[in-house]
């Protein structure tokens, strides 16, 4: 094995990484300094404070944020994530990535990210319930099914968004399901959303590895995170004859040259608190030395800038699919272009999260439930589509996946913020 690394890099901004990108692709499309502001700072950006009581009587006090990108093509749409390290230039990164993510495969939304500084693994069900009723309090003016539509990110799930929606409802008097997506099935929720992010990282896959001319048959797959998206990408991609070779969690990270059995391991995992930790068969390694093996495909899934100039020059991995948001850092991207590494850049890969959001809130407003055939169906011609228009650009330009994806995704907001100036100046 080789070196071992820190997952993050301290110094790392991830707005300032999207930035980066952002300014290359702005220079393709021609964009003048006044579009390059308007289409990259956030149209609102919220700051919260509030107070919960915890199950032992106590008051604690809580940092949230809510961060709206763009709402140019859609109501804004976008994660809420619970975690100690939550801050506003993550959030702010966050909230831009779902811009251009929605924007770069179509769909007729904004971008937005929330977050609550918090350890969602040391609070009880009660306790989170209470935190997630009162940032929604908090948002109630801001959220709103044509206006800001909140999803499930790291450390939320069904649950958070069950709870965010009933406290909407009840302020509104009447049970509005389209306020939010990634509910349970009961509350609004939709087929398919679940595993959606994962689904969607595999098909990806599938169809980078056919332009790259990789069988998928035993091709070589280490996949950092074993949570929502981590966990179903294995399972695709396991059911697509690939090999699973290397998994990590946040406690452990585990090796097994065979490939793993990924139905024990997902099992294992939720007898076991939702962590790989102990699972037999298999030999722990060092957390940053996943990161670094000859595999055909690397898969973060985790979080953001994991992949970092501290360690770009070690990753062996022919194909990168970013199942996380912003796991590779801009100061990373010179070195891999040089290694020939292909990498699908977060806002195409893990875009099947949000698509399938978008197939809920369409199914809560038009009171419709969709066979899961129908949802997996329409999710993949998405994808295939947007894949073939970003591979398309990127041979046009001759520019990495990423900046292409970028490129279509500023040019469809940059148009839009010009439709709406041209009808705001008819009205006067
Ligand atoms: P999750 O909370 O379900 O899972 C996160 C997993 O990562 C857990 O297994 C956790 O233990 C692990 N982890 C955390 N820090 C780690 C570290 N330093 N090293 C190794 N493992 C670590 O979250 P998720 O929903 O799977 O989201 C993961 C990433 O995917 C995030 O970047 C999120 O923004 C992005 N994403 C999620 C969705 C979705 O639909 N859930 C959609 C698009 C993008």
């Amino acid at each position: 094995m080789t070196a071992i690394y820190t997952e993050q890099h301290p110094a790392i901004n991830p707005y300032e990484s999207m930035l980066e990108r952002f300014n290359v692709a702005a220079d393709i499309l021609g964009l003048s300094t006044a579009k390059r502001k308007s289409l990259s700072t956030p149209a609102k950006q919220i700051i919260l404070n509030f107070s919960i009581i915890m199950d032992n009587g106590e008051e604690r006090n809580f940092d949230g944020y809510r961060v709206i990108h763009s709402t140019v093509l859609g109501p804004s749409k976008g994660g809420i994530r619970f975690d100690k390290d939550v801050n506003i230039d993550e959030v702010k990164a966050l909230a831009a990535w779902m811009t251009w993510k929605s924007a770069v495969v179509g769909l007729p939304f904004g971008g937005a990210k929330g977050g609550i500084i918090c350890n969602p693994k040391t609070m009880s069900k009660t306790e989170l319930e209470k935190l997630t009723r009162a940032y929604t309090k908090a948002l109630i003016d801001i959220f709103g099914p044509n206006k800001d539509v909140p999803a499930p990110d790291m450390g939320t799930g069904a649950d958070e968004m069950g709870w965010l929606m009933d406290e909407y409802s009840q302020v509104h008097g009447k049970k509005i399901y389209s306020v939010v997506t990634g509910k349970h099935l009961d509350a609004g929720g939709s087929l398919g959303r679940t595993e959606a992010t994962g689904r969607g990282v595999s098909i990806i896959t599938m169809l980078a590895l056919k332009r790259l001319g990789i069988n998928p048959e035993g091709a070589t797959v280490a996949i950092q995170g074993f949570g929502n998206v981590g966990m179903h990408s294995a399972l695709f991609l396991h059911e697509h004859g690939l090999k699973i070779v290397a998994v990590s969690d946040i406690h452990e990270t585990l090796y097994c040259p065979a490939g793993f059995n990924i139905h024990h391991l997902i099992a294992y995992s939720k007898k076991n608190n939702n962590s790989i930790k102990g699972f037999p068969d298999a030999t722990p390694i060092e957390s940053g030395e996943l990161l670094v093996l000859p595999v055909d495909v690397l898969i973060p899934a985790a979080r953001e800038d994991v992949i970092t100039a501290a360690n770009v020059n070690d990753v062996k991995a022919k194909l990168i699919v970013e199942g996380a948001n912003g796991p590779t850092s801009a100061d990373a991207d010179e070195v891999i272009q040089h290694k020939g590494i292909v990498v699908v850049p977060d806002i195409l890969a893990n875009a099947g999260g949000v698509t399938v959001s978008y197939f809920e809130w369409l199914q809560n407003r038009l009171d419709e439930k969709w066979e899961v055939e129908k949802i997996n169906r329409l999710l993949e011609e998405i994808l295939e589509r947007s894949f073939g228009e970003v591979f398309d650009m990127a041979e046009k330009h001759k520019v990495s996946l990423r900046i292409a994806a970028y490129v279509i995704a500023m040019k469809r907001v940059a148009d839009g913020q010009d439709k709406n100036a041209k009808a705001l100046n008819s009205n006067i």
